[in-house]
């Protein structure tokens, strides 16, 4: 069952998501990033709450037409490496595979709004097929990463044929999947998507969510299906201001992916897509989260903090640093998680 998606200025207006004086604003945003908003979204908004954070992440608001200097149309550089269409080849190991552009909901701080869209560059069978070539002739891939857009927009058909090309090639290990429609559209998980995940390889799917009102009963059945299809379950999310930038939220949005199966892989920071500024937390604050989630809340809940370098230089982790250097070559200064420092290894009696 799936329910019509809002689109229009005007149908924003009509479901009480925007005031009917705010329409023309919302009309210029929608002329340069796309903007969709699925309807079990839409009814996790409260309409009544200027600072609702599921409303801010699909909500369109003139400040998107405001770039900052320190902004990119490209901020992670994935045309400049993308050797065949559709492929983005970064590092050694592992390719990113986009068969298409479009998503059912659009994030209003998505890092690749300038390439997202319901048009969205798909892929014809052809540009599918050369893309797998480039894979299946370079034996140093080990995975490969199918996002967009989201793949899972894709038919199950779609979906079954491509994961069984994939799982033919033999020197690849993983398949992996990015994708947000178990949170933004959990009926698209059915028994016909399970099964068209099914390989001899091992299929991941990471699964995006950024709140934890996100993961309500029907998203967690759809993760329960997977789950039980076999596929283990990641999540990734973006730290973003005024969604989740505090220890109680991500407390819960982590404890939520947890209990609904899904490992807490990735906390991003927000990269430097146009129109997004009001959306950055500094990484000061990003740190200091980290840190007072470590040590109260379960391991499990823990993704690893990261920052995409600007430029395609790649993600790395920019979390609280726990050891540095002491005295001599193998002496440490490590800190517990309550701020207690310690020698190690200890020099006599340790408290
Ligand atoms: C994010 C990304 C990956 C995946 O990185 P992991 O650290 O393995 O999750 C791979 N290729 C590109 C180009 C990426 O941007
Ligand atoms: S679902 Fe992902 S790719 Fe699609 S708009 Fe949101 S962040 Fe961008």
């Amino acid at each position: 069952m799936r329910g019509k998606r809002l689109r229009r200025p005007a149908e924003l207006v009509a479901a009480g998501l925007v005031p009917a004086e705010r329409a023309a604003e919302i009309a210029a945003v929608a002329e340069r990033f796309a903007v969709a908003i699925t309807p079990e979204m839409a009814a996790l908004i409260e309409p009544d709450d200027p600072a609702d954070p599921i409303a801010r992440q699909f909500v369109p608001s003139a400040a998107e037409l405001e770039a900052a200097p320190e902004e990119l149309a490209d901020p992670i550089a994935d045309r400049r490496l993308s050797p065949v269409k559709g492929i983005v080849h970064r590092y050694p190991d592992r390719v990113l595979l986009k068969p298409g552009h479009a998503c059912p909901v659009y994030c209003r701080f998505c890092f690749r709004r300038e390439q997202v869209g319901p048009g969205g560059e798909a892929l014809d069978a052809a540009e599918l097929e050369t893309a797998l070539d480039y894979i299946r002739a370079r034996p140093e891939l080990w995975e490969v990463i199918v996002t967009g857009g989201d793949p899972f927009v894709l038919s199950p058909r779609r979906i079954g044929e491509l994961v069984r090309a994939l799982d033919a090639i033999p020197h690849l290990g993983v398949i992996r999947f990015h994708t947000r429609v178990p949170v933004v559209e959990p009926g698209r998980v059915t028994a016909a998507l399970t099964r068209a995940l099914a390989a001899e390889k091992a299929v991941y799917v990471a699964i995006h969510a950024n709140h934890p009102r996100e993961l309500g009963e029907a998203t967690r059945a759809a993760c329960r299906r997977l789950a039980r299809a076999g596929v283990p379950l990641l999540g990734q999310s973006v730290l973003l201001k005024g969604v989740n930038d505090d220890a109680e939220t991500l407390t819960a949005l982590f404890r939520a992916m947890v209990t609904a199966r899904i490992k807490p892989y990735y906390l991003h920071h927000p990269d430097l897509a146009r129109g997004t500024a009001g959306f950055r937390p500094g990484l000061a604050k990003g740190r200091a989260l980290m840190a007072a989630l470590r040590g109260r809340v379960s391991g499990l809940c823990q993704p690893s903090y990261v920052l995409d370098l600007p430029g395609g230089h790649g993600k790395v982790p920019v979390g609280p640093c726990y050891a540095e250097p002491g005295e001599s070559a193998e002496d440490w200064l490590v800190s517990d998680p309550w701020g207690g420092r310690h020698r190690y290894p200890p020099r006599g009696r340790t408290g």
